[in-house]
């Protein structure tokens, strides 16, 4: 048995601590929803790893949630018969955060300078903590199934906490909240967690979808009656306890399309998500065939700000008849859709199946296969129908996109018309059927040029001549942006050409007459241009005169085979 210790937080929790109590005044009425949340997420665990091992049931197999307020003490207990933890999972979730997460948020908070909204909290998955803006003491008792003791652990948030082994008869995890003055005062209409009518439309609010029931004492008084049915008005009030199931625990995407709210969805997300802010895209669908499934996905309005640096992650989870499987199912979607979030739900999902089996179910690649094709249809939909919405979608996704039209070799094809680029028409962004339709008819290639930004592009001494033809160039100020031009190789039969690389094969469109000087004057200054060049020897491969140029003496170009010059400088930095 281990006695009571007192332990130190780490540095970084304090910090997070600090913010939680002094800085986040908006909507604190969220810890709610996280503690909930967190035990939802411990009966799922419980509820699954029993299918393979049901002795941990203890043969409590009623999962439930309980909310307990209590006026003399100034406590809200949160209850639940999950999957509770030993002393060293305690220590490892509770005690340190050494999630990744939290040195975010941190840094984040510093970024902004201050803290917009709590539920940014929710967002980097400190949702524990969100505990203590409201109570200045939390305790938390929790017994794993098999374990023939609990565990106490407390702390007020200043620092430091204590643990120590308790006596514990259920399963599950209890936290109970020494609420703050200001958070059980009567007076505080709006924040008296005490009040049940309050945690009542609270769960509403967030929680309805928990598929736990979420219980509650209700006390009904009543004056006793006489024999005539008449109330007696000097006796004391009898007492009877209602138990009351708060949530309606019906998941959201069983339900019929035409009856969900935006708002509804927009809950439901934020909650399943982390997410702060309504999703940019939902897609809803029912599929009968040879997999029958439901499906909700989300497009959030913005890409996590991390995105582009950290591994892959697909955010889709898996259930089968509305019980949880498992989140981050990654063989669902393909990498360059990692952005996409949401839910699949089959009954023809089987509930135990393992990681190792999923990388094999047919029936997972089929609506992986499907969810693709719907995704690609409503991005083309929106795009075609709503601009805006599409380039504010393109600003955050675009570089996964194109990532995934050189690296996806099956999904290439399906991305191109997806794709926008800068051009020289103007500063709006063009797709390259709008490109093609641009171009005039002898025109045979599409003309790119790459460089870090748009006043770089323009001051290439390529431009000249394209810019005074009058011939639009796509503009690529994105590394990946030249490997996907590279990847497609052309569009619609129109090969890509970059305005630095080989002959610009512009005779047809301009005038055949600078061609012919050129010649002429080739032939005239051959000795000249053979001194040049072997002054030159092995640092360039061949000197010609151009038309290409109008005001700069000479230019670098590649040749009309090999790599272009900006891959080339990008292949140095990567071998630096
Ligand atoms: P998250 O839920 O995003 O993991 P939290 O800060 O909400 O982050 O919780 C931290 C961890 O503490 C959880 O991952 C879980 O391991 C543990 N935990 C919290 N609440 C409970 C609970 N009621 N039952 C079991 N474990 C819990
Ligand atoms: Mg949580």
């Amino acid at each position: 048995a281990i006695t009571k210790e007192t332990r130190e937080f780490q540095a970084e929790t304090k910090q997070l601590l600090d913010l939680m109590v002094h800085s986040i005044y908006t909507n604190r009425e969220i810890f709610l929803r996280e503690l909930i949340s967190n035990a939802s997420d411990a009966i799922d665990k419980i509820r699954f790893e029993s299918l393979t091992n049901h002795a941990l049931l203890e043969n409590e197999t009623d999962f439930e949630i309980f909310l307990i307020p209590d006026e003399t003490t100034h406590t809200l207990t949160i209850a639940d018969n999950g999957m509770g933890m030993t002393l060293d999972e305690v220590v490892e979730n509770i005690g340190t955060i050494a999630k990744s997460g939290t040195k975010s948020f941190l840094e984040k908070v510093k970024e902004a300078g201050s803290v917009a909204d709590t539920e940014l909290i929710g967002q980097f998955g400190v949702g524990f903590y969100s505990a203590f803006m409201v109570a200045e003491k939390v305790t938390l008792l929790t017994r794993a199934p098999g374990q023939s003791k609990g565990i106490k652990w407390e702390s007020t948030g200043d620092g430091t906490y204590t643990i120590e082994e308790c006596d514990k008869d259920t399963r599950g995890t209890t936290i109970v909240l020494t609420l703050k003055q200001e958070y059980h005062s009567p007076e505080h209409q709006e924040e008296n967690f005490l009040n049940r009518y309050i945690l009542q439309n609270l769960v509403k609010k967030y929680s309805d979808y928990i598929r736990y029931p979420i219980k509650m004492n209700f006390v009904k008084e009543e004056q006793p009656l006489d024999a005539e049915g008449k109330a007696i008005a000097d006796a004391p009030p009898s007492q009877t306890v209602e138990v009351c199931t708060l949530n309606s625990m019906t998941p959201l995407w069983t339900r019929n399309k035409n009856d969900i709210s935006k708002d509804e969805y927009n809950q439901l997300y934020k909650t399943l998500f982390h997410d702060w802010e309504d999703a940019l895209e939902i897609i809803h669908s029912k599929v009968e065939g040879a997999v029958e499934y439901t499906t909700l996905l989300f497009v959030p309005a913005h890409a996590p700000f991390d995105f582009y640096q950290r591994e892959a992650t697909t955010g889709i989870r898996l259930y089968s008849k509305n019980v949880f499987i498992m989140d981050n199912c990654q063989e669902l979607l393909p990498e360059y859709l990692r952005f996409v979030k949401g839910l699949v739900d089959s009954p023809d999902f089987s509930l135990n199946i393992s990681r190792e089996l999923l990388q094999h179910s047919q029936q997972l690649k089929l609506v992986g296969k499907n969810l693709e094709k719907s995704i690609l249809k409503t991005l083309e939909n929106m795009l075609s129908k709503d601009r805006s919405k599409y380039e504010k979608f393109w600003n955050e996704y675009g570089k996964a996109i194109k990532t995934g039209v050189y690296a996806d070799y099956h999904s290439r094809d399906k991305l191109k018309d997806l794709l926008l680029f800068s051009s020289s028409q103007s500063e709006e962004l063009t797709t390259l059927q709008e490109y093609t339709d641009r171009m005039p008819e002898q025109q045979k290639v599409i003309y790119y040029a790459t460089g870090k930004d748009r006043s770089a592009v323009e001051r290439l001494p390529q431009m000249e001549l394209l810019k005074e033809k009058g011939i639009e160039v796509l503009y690529l100020f994105d590394r990946v942006d030249e490997f996907s031009i590279d990847a497609l190789g052309e569009y619609k039969d129109k090969k890509f050409q970059s305005v630095s690389r080989g002959n610009l094969d512009l005779e047809d469109i301009g005038s055949s007459e600078i061609q012919k000087e050129v010649q002429e004057l080739s032939k005239e200054n051959e000795s000249l241009i053979k001194a040049i060049k072997d002054q030159l020897t092995g640092k360039v491969a061949d000197v010609k005169l151009s038309s290409r140029l109008k005001s700069s003496a000479v230019c670098l170009v590649s040749g009309d085979t090999g790599i272009s010059l900006s891959m080339e400088q990008i292949l140095a930095e990567m071998n630096k």
